[in-house]
């Protein structure tokens, strides 16, 4: 008999298991997939660690949470400043000053505000979504060649159905800095996501290819409680309809060249081009291999979004009014199901990224098991 059964080895379960293990607990972690890491897996190809299920950026402003990553890997000092490409244009993200500079030829913030103000006069009153807070932010040019094509790509919906709190992600400043996150504490694990997560699941009982909903009887018997990281919905065999999902498709390539875009992430911000970004995965390690040598070939992934339907990776949950309503029904469920405990992503149907998925994983651990 197992204490716990963590269903899903991502951040989430691989961050509670580790903290079980610790308190002597005897653990049992599967995955359904072939592999750990759940979506933060990564691959070495060419010698390049490969982020097979996209680009995975550690970046916190909690220093508890730094702290605890830094036991299982080394950071190095990589800063995320992708470029836009907007019909061959090519931006600075995130919006400041050099996008500003780029945009409309301005060459200090007083003129830049002065033109942002200008524009988003035509937005009055709070935000009611994406496209409105999107032009109150940094006026509808921007909106318009570097927000409205990517943003409608990403989430197979228009701007005015989607919720505000998506855009607010992405910092706006009025300073030359294309740091694309305000984090105190940013990198990539050095040699790989994969080898964190298996850093954290050292000594750790870990069955991969075991699928827990398919055979919930018997997994429910083995263990006294259950961290369940999967979809809410799939869990409860969807009886309450289906959340929707965002779901992505990687097209990699190799290719002979030392150099593609000169960058890890190019965000392709027009709504022609089909991909919403291209990849270029060694510049997450500066394009060196591990002994510090220039890596002669390169690895790039086209990434195409599209709607999730059953079978598909789930990846981003749609937090639009709909679908929040119906998780709010889901979770119902899940606070009657007494030894489960549903955590991460998927499991809470937040847009949560990696530092708040091991905060969490965190909180659950140390509530869990003080008592
Ligand atoms: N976004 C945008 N243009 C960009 C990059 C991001 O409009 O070039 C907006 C867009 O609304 C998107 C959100 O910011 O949905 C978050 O995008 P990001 O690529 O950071 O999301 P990730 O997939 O990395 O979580």
């Amino acid at each position: 008999m197992y204490d716990y059964l963590v269903v899903g080895s991502g951040l989430y379960g691989a961050v509670f298991a580790h903290e079980a293990a610790k308190k002597g607990k005897k653990v049992l972690v599967i995955d359904r997939r072939p592999h750990i890491a759940g979506n933060v897996y990564t691959e070495k190809i060419e010698g390049i660690n490969m982020h097979k299920y996209g680009a995975h950026i550690f970046h916190t402003n909690s220093k508890k949470v730094w702290d605890y990553v830094n036991q299982f890997a080394d950071f190095n000092r990589f800063t995320n400043s992708p470029v836009a490409n907007f019909k061959g244009e090519l931006y600075s993200l995130p919006f400041n000053m050099y996008t500003f500079n780029q945009m409309w030829g301005v060459t200090n913030p007083l003129e830049a505000e002065k033109i942002i103000a200008e524009q988003k006069k035509e937005i009055s009153g709070t935000p009611k979504n994406l496209e409105e807070q999107a032009i109150s932010l940094v006026g509808r040019d921007i909106y318009e060649k570097l927000i409205k094509g990517y943003t409608e790509k990403q989430w197979g919906r228009d701007c005015k159905e989607l919720p505000a709190f998506i855009i607010k992600r992405l910092p706006v400043r009025f300073t030359f800095d294309n740091n694309y996150f305000n984090a105190l504490y940013q990198g990539i694990p050095v040699g790989g996501y994969t080898k964190t997560v298996q850093n954290m699941l050292e000594g750790i009982e870990v069955k991969l290819n075991t699928d827990y909903l398919e055979n919930k009887p018997y997994f429910d018997s083995i263990a006294d409680k259950i961290i369940y990281t999967g979809a809410i919905d799939a869990y409860f065999g969807y009886r309450l309809g289906a959340l929707q999902y965002r779901s992505v498709r990687f097209e990699n390539e190799i290719l002979d060249i030392p150099n593609f875009q000169g960058n890890a992430a190019v965000n392709y911000t027009d709504a022609e081009t089909p991909w919403t970004r291209i990849i270029e995965h060694k510049w997450f390690e500066f394009g060196k291999d591990e002994n510090g040598n220039d890596i002669p070939k390169t690895v790039i992934s086209r990434e195409y979004s599209s709607e999730w339907s059953i079978g598909d990776e789930p990846y981003y949950p749609v937090n639009d009014e709909k679908n929040n309503q119906l998780y709010i029904c889901y979770k119902q469920l899940a606070e009657k199901e007494n030894k489960v405990i549903f955590g991460g992503r998927l499991g809470e149907y937040k847009y949560y990224d990696m530092d708040k998925v091991i905060e969490e994983a965190l909180k659950t651990a140390e509530k869990e098991l003080s008592e």
